[in-house]
């Protein structure tokens, strides 16, 4: 889809961006708002690079609007606060994910799950209440409104956080939502990417004990000895499914393309929930005797509320839930992207704007 309209800003903004469906970033002038009476304006340092990011960056859930600045795992520092601005002051280190906007008022805004708010406003590539079109963290700077923005703990390194803000709150939350937060239970997470390796190190901080469900043997080892997992079994391999058959409270998938789930929910014992957190493009086989033949669930869950996102990080600050992350200079981002397509980055790429976004930072207080 192409911008219908933008509205030209004030300030002069700076970032990458992709054109078209090939995905391909490249430098892009844009603008941002003046900071608003409730708005916080900083200077991007770091920004996380999210599967999410390539499924908009080359339109596979068919909703994307160019040209589309990705980066929804932003961490930066205040340069200018609004009059009314309550929590936050220039110099302080903060942090933006998935959503800039709600409506405030609905049953799940009143709820503090502005997540499932049917007018929440995605951080990039979506329309914002005065029109214009959402730009993400692959710039020089962003502004958003107090609400959205939470606070980093003194002592965690602004690079290591990012990924939280995506990735760590979309695996936090259904552990907690669906109760998988016990520690006599037995968890499996599907898929050791970004999401995979923090479920991975949520749940162990939970108590829980984790079985990795993984395509790549390369990454049995690691799991064990590095992320604290207990077993790992290989998803191709018939004879590890078989004997994992029955033995899971829960599984967090976090797959991000189309895979077979039946046998995925033949390793829940009975009562066991699948949860989906992986958004393949294409419809998924189930049938449906699997799930009825022991009362089974399958389950979505989707990034988190404001509230629990900044709950996800203090708990990560306090139970040494560190990101494992490759630090990448900005124009390394399209080989990013493909190596990031073919699982190949352990675990997550993590964007230095700040030190190799070239002009940085565009933006002039005046
Ligand atoms: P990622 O780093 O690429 O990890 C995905 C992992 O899935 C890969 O490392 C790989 O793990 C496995 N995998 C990939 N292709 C596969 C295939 N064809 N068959 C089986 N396994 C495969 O991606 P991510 O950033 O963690 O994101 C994962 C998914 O979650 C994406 O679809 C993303 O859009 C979605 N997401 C959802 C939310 C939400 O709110 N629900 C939030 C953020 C992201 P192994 O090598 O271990 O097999
Ligand atoms: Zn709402």
């Amino acid at each position: 889809m192409a911008v219908e309209y933008e509205i030209e800003h004030p300030r002069k903004a700076f970032g990458w961006a992709a054109r078209d469906t090939s995905g391909l970033l490249s430098p892009f002038f844009f603008s941002r708002r003046k900071t608003g009476e409730k708005d916080v304006t900083f200077k991007v340092l770091y920004c996380g690079i999210c599967h999410s990011d390539l499924h908009k960056l080359k339109n596979e859930w068919s909703d994307s609007i160019y040209p589309l600045v990705p980066g929804r795992e932003i961490v930066g520092e205040v340069i200018e606060v609004g009059s009314k601005v309550e929590k936050f002051k220039v110099g302080d280190k903060v942090a933006v994910g998935c959503l800039v906007g709600s409506c405030s008022s609905c049953q799940n805004c009143v709820n503090n799950l502005e997540n499932y708010c049917r007018q929440a406003i995605p951080t990039y590539g979506a329309k914002n209440v005065d029109g214009s079109i959402t730009y993400g963290g692959f710039s020089d700077f962003m502004v958003a409104d107090e609400h959205f923005v939470v606070n980093i703990p003194n002592g965690l390194p602004l690079d290591v956080v990012a990924p939280l803000l995506c990735a760590g709150i979309t695996v936090y939350s259904p552990l907690r939502y669906f109760g998988l937060d016990k520690p006599d239970m037995h968890l499996g997470v599907v898929g050791l990417g970004g999401l995979g390796h923090l479920a991975v190190k949520f749940a162990k901080a939970l108590g829980l004990k984790v079985t990795v469900i993984s395509t790549s043997p390369s990454k049995e080892q690691e799991a064990i000895q590095h992320l604290g997992a207990d077993s790992f079994v290989l998803s191709r391999d018939q004879d590890q499914m078989k004997a994992a058959m029955c033995t899971l409270d829960g599984i967090i998938d976090t797959v991000s393309a189309v895979h077979p789930i039946i046998p995925l929910i033949d390793l829940l014992k009975s009562h066991g929930k699948l949860v989906t957190v992986g958004a393949p493009e294409k419809p998924l086989d189930l049938l449906l005797p699997s799930l009825i033949m022991g009362r089974k669930s399958i389950v979505g869950s989707y990034i988190g509320g404001i509230q629990e996102t900044q709950e996800m990080i203090d708990f990560a600050s306090e139970h040494n839930v560190r990101p494992e992350i490759e630090v990448i200079p900005m124009d390394y981002v399209n080989t990013a992207m493909e190596r990031l397509l073919k699982a190949d980055v352990k675990y997550r790429f993590v964007i230095d704007i700040g030190n190799t976004l070239k002009p940085y930072p565009s933006i002039t207080l005046e």
